[in-house]
């Protein structure tokens, strides 16, 4: 039995440990106790769900009408690990800065950062989007389709990274990636992008734009890419999707051909 005295001892401790983390902890309880609740409520998943409040709330042939819907949702109803405003400039800014003719996403999720892409390429440019869980893809095309874009703009692989990045060329046709967005398993941005050098898929100056690189974090893919000698790297820093408070990060690389 723990004395009174003792637990009153650490009633600062746990006081300090909330208001440090409370942004952790209100990410949480949205990311995850809101969700278990909510698909016991409803029977459907939260991405489900989104793309019921897309069909009800946007505009369709409007895709950022759409993306402001999903930001209104993922602010005021459930969280989604969507690309969320703030990154989102950057990565429109860097489509719109390369106009690349060629584009691969790794991690399509609900769509959110396709769409964006796909509304900011040049015309006859072509945007590959790789998902491995087949229940997100299917939420993913219906919101795809929805925001005008069809299948020569867009094209949905549903498979693993590590599965379909050695058939791009063979069974896709996609034999250079100009501009490559990662936002799937940090675990496998390393693996991934060794895969996409041994399969000879990016040029020389292609742009490598990967999300969450402080949160959760890709410490052996940036360990990689400073050491390796063949990119040039910059780090935008910004905050999580759809939180202020907790810190997070793009690495945007360039591919050098080097050495
Ligand atoms: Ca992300």
């Amino acid at each position: 039995m723990v004395s009174p005295a003792i637990a009153l001892a650490f009633i600062p401790f746990v006081v300090s440990l909330l208001i440090r983390y409370r942004h952790y902890f209100l990410l949480f309880y949205r990311a995850v106790l809101v969700r278990w609740l909510r698909d016991y409520l409803t029977g459907i998943t939260k991405e489900e769900r989104a793309f019921q409040y897309i069909m009800t709330h946007a505009i369709p042939g409007d895709p950022l009408h759409i993306l402001e819907t999903f930001d209104q949702w993922s602010y005021h109803c459930e969280y989604l690990c969507n690309l969320g405003p703030q990154k989102a400039k950057i990565l429109e800014r860097l489509i719109y800065e390369k106009a690349p003719l060629t584009v691969l996403e790794l991690g399509t999720y609900c769509g959110y950062a396709t769409i964006l892409m796909a509304q900011s390429l040049p015309l006859g440019a072509r945007l590959y989007s790789v998902e491995m869980n087949p229940c997100k893809a299917a939420v993913a095309e219906k919101v795809i389709r929805l925001a005008g874009f069809d299948d020569d703009t867009v094209e949905l692989i549903i498979g693993s990274s590590e599965e379909v990045i050695p058939l791009l060329k063979e069974k896709h046709g996609l034999f250079q990636a100009d501009f490559v967005f990662m936002d799937h398993w940090k675990r496998c941005y390393l693996r991934d992008l060794q895969l996409l050098e041994a399969h000879d898929l990016l040029p020389k100056g292609a742009t490598i734009l990967a999300d969450n690189i402080i949160c959760p974090g890709a410490p052996h893919f940036l360990q990689y890419v400073k050491a390796c000698g063949k990119y040039k790297w910059r780090i935008h820093r910004t905050s999580l999707e759809y939180f202020r408070g907790i810190r997070d990060g793009m690495a945007q690389i360039t591919y050098t051909g080097l050495p």
